[in-house]
């Protein structure tokens, strides 16, 4: 995938200044220390007031935003945490269909016994078929490139959920919910704040997609066993659909 990115850098670099004659783009791996430079753009032309400069510089920003390069960051007392330095832009994404892709209605979801797969319409629980249960056979693939920053929360990352991409999602405003560092069993962690969602509810990322998916399959009415979020956030969240949710205390 970097490789990749790389190439794409080097190609727009060439598109948008035609006179620059060679590109090497030279990424640093393994370990590495601070203030070690890790990233190395040339850009060759026959003269230096033709953009040459300009170019390195569009590559060095350009590597930046697209090309995917996760880093290790380990402190002097052994301390780690992981760095991403992805920012999608309408440039890096192709549009994304996970249907188009696969061309199934909901791809990831087969007959456990003839392979069948999930039918477009309504919400069977079993196979048509053969009367088989339904399960996950492929999971979705997370694509950082695929991540969609504009959007809100858990949505950023619907290229995975498997829903149709003309879909509304079923909201109450939530997500972006602060993360709060703290220090814990020697290690830096961050806590997500899910609490201070409208909804105060932990499990509200969940049920968003699970209520948008029963909306989508023209559930109007859904009952939870639950003592507690579960329950609670289907309740919140079916009443936004304009649905009927009823918890059954166990
Ligand atoms: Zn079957």
């Amino acid at each position: 995938m970097a490789e990749a990115k790389m190439h794409q850098v080097a190609d727009e670099i060439r598109s948008r200044w035609p006179s620059v004659e060679g590109i090497a783009i030279v990424q640093r791996v393994g370990r590495l220390f601070p203030q070690t430079p890790t990233v190395l753009i040339v850009c060759t032309a026959a003269h230096r007031d033709t953009g040459v400069f300009e170019a390195a510089r569009y590559g060095i920003d350009r590597l930046k935003e697209i090309v995917p390069v996760w880093k290790k960051e380990v402190s002097p007392d052994g301390e780690f945490w992981w760095k991403a330095n992805i920012f999608p832009s309408p440039g890096n994404k192709k549009p994304f269909c996970l249907q188009a892709e696969t061309g199934m209605s909901f791809p990831g979801v087969f007959c456990s016994n003839c392979g069948g797969a999930y039918p477009k319409d309504g919400v069977p629980y079993r196979c048509s078929n053969c009367g088989g249960l339904y399960d996950f056979r492929d999971g979705y693939q997370f694509d950082p490139t695929q991540v969609e920053r504009s959007q809100p929360g858990i949505w950023r990352f619907r290229h995975t959920f498997g829903l149709p991409p003309y879909l509304a999602p079923v909201t109450l405003g939530e997500g972006d919910t602060p993360l709060l560092w703290v220090e814990a069993l020697g290690r830096r962690v961050a806590l997500k704040c899910e609490f201070l969602n409208p909804s105060a509810l932990l499990k509200t990322a969940v049920r968003q997609v699970s209520t948008t998916w029963l909306k989508s399959r023209g559930v109007t009415e859904a009952v939870e066993d639950s003592s507690g979020n579960a329950g609670a956030s289907l309740a919140a969240y079916a009443a936004r659909a304009g649905n009927q949710g009823a918890n059954i205390y166990t």
